[in-house]
């Protein structure tokens, strides 16, 4: 704590994690009611030059600037404080916590503390944003003061999640993330597999050659007959068909992918962002053969991935653990790996990475390569175990509408829960609601309705939005015991890997 602050007025208020001091300057958050505000001392030079914006006021004969956590603040820290902007995380293992209340991240930065990972606090996708009503630059501010708050000072991750376009591309990097996930999905050509041979010929000669810097004949010569030999037990071994179906199924993917990376080299030439390529919500899970021509393809094409994110054989629904095969989920993750290792070392990206407490365990033990795991609407859910706790009516008006909005919002979602299957309220002691957060069927109504609850005209009716942060400020210590147990849950099984 910096000396001479420790007069009555910041006694309880200061937040001692937060203290930070530079030429001459004290800089600290206080909690104030509801409120959090950033306090700065100025030295006796900067007085008058202070570029934070606030309200001058004198405490015991000192001066203070009185900061909201605004934008403008934000900004300006990270600008005087290094540690409070992203930085790019590298190939070293990594955790996302998605945050769209924008309250979780001081627990995140506390859970994962010593946990060996590298943190990505501000990641957030573009139909997140939209949902929750939230803009690229909310996200990173409210990342940048939990770093602030907690005092964290080893470096975060913002990633600007799935994607699409330039468009997208811009938003993230105007607003300073520092990794891109790429989303290229919508340019899979689902059909490839079931096309007769003409056909095939056919889309072969249509793909964006140009962009893919070869001719069909020289990608043909180069590919048919390999033999990659991946992990002891398994060489990759492709026939003409396998080949020729899987270019024309992903040979947009990579050029959109590689349209993208070229975009962002010629429009952000001073960023030079990580990129993570994600092809997990497709249809199908990518065959090892898939995931090396992506990969092949890309570093031919100096493209340079930090991670990417296959789609895995097993069910990685939204918000409960994993449903398939582990041992075959092994099997396949150590083939992905050895191709990862060919490229470019990049990690594998888990997503929907939320609860897959068996994934975790089988990748720790393990103990091979570099993992980056995202997890986005699971500390959500957290905020809403809080509220069932703290107030169990409001959760029950939740918990109703957003059974009454499910079929529609589960339309993006590749999910098995059913409203019917939702234990109901009235059959339970209220003590027992918040075991609700428990029932996988109730977790993903919970999960996927997140956009509903928050952000639209209804929900702005009944300010559940406003009633929900509020009961997360009055119960805040709930709340983050809540975080820290679930993503201790989430950090522990990889323990394994790091000892
Ligand atoms: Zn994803």
């Amino acid at each position: 704590m910096p000396e001479n602050l420790t007069s009555g007025y910041f006694n309880s208020a200061m937040i001692a994690d937060s203290c930070l001091s530079d030429m001459g300057s004290q800089f600290f958050m206080i909690r104030e009611a509801t409120e959090r505000f950033m306090m700065i001392a100025p030295s006796d030079q900067e007085k008058d030059s202070i570029l934070f914006e606030g309200e001058e006021l004198e405490v015991d004969g000192k001066n203070y600037i009185k900061c909201p956590l605004t934008h403008h603040n934000a900004a300006a820290l990270r600008e005087r404080f290094p540690h409070t902007a992203p930085v790019k995380i590298g190939k070293v293992n990594s955790f996302g916590f998605g945050d769209r209340l924008g309250n979780a991240g001081t627990a995140h930065l506390k859970a994962v503390r010593g946990s060996g990972f590298r943190p990505v606090l501000a990641q957030q996708s573009v139909r997140e944003l939209q949902r929750t009503g939230r803009t690229a630059s909310d996200v990173l501010d409210a990342a940048t003061w939990a770093v602030f708050e907690t005092g964290y000072s080893e470096g975060f991750g913002a990633d600007g999640d799935h994607l699409k376009n330039e468009q997208d591309i811009d938003g993230m990097l105007e607003a300073g993330y520092t990794m891109l996930t790429l989303d290229p999905g919508e340019y899979v050509q689902g059909d490839a597999a079931s096309m007769n041979r003409d056909e095939q010929k056919k889309a072969l000669f249509d793909l964006p050659w140009d962009l893919l810097e070869e001719t069909p004949e020289a990608f043909l010569r180069r590919v048919n007959g390999i033999r990659i030999p991946l992990v002891a037990e398994w060489i990759l071994e492709p026939g003409e068909e396998e080949i020729l179906t899987a270019i024309i199924k992903y040979g947009k993917v990579i050029a959109h992918t590689k349209m993208l990376a070229d975009y962002i080299r010629r429009d952000y030439p001073a960023v030079d962002p990580e990129l993570e390529l994600s092809v997990d919500e497709t249809d199908h899970p990518t065959t090892l053969f898939e995931h090396w021509l992506i990969a092949s393809q890309l570093n031919r094409l100096g493209v340079e991935l930090v991670s990417l994110a296959p789609r895995f054989s097993g069910e990685f629904e939204k918000g409960v653990d994993f449903r398939g095969d582990l041992s075959r989920f092994t099997e396949e993750y150590k083939s992905h790996l050895a191709i990862a290792r060919i490229f470019g070392d990049y990690k594998l990206s888990i997503h929907s990475g939320s609860d897959k407490f068996g994934v975790y365990r089988a990748i720790g033990a393990l103990d091979q390569g570099a993992v980056h795991v995202k997890t986005a609407g699971t500390s959500y859910l957290e905020a809403l175990r809080t509220a069932a706790h703290a107030d169990p009516d409001f959760f029950a008006e939740i918990l109703e509408f957003s059974k009454s909005r499910f079929d529609l919002d589960r339309k993006t979602y590749h999910i098995s829960g059913r409203v019917e299957e939702v234990p109901l309220l009235t059959e339970l002691n209220e003590t027992e609601w918040p075991s609700l957060l428990n029932q996988d069927d109730a977790r993903q109504v919970l999960h996927v309705t997140y956009g509903s609850v928050l952000h639209s005209p209804e929900s702005e009716n009944r300010s559940f939005k406003k009633r929900l942060m509020n009961i997360l400020i009055d119960h805040h210590e709930l709340y983050e015991d809540y975080l820290l147990r679930h993503f201790g849950k989430h950090l522990k099984p990889f323990e394994q890997q790091q000892e």
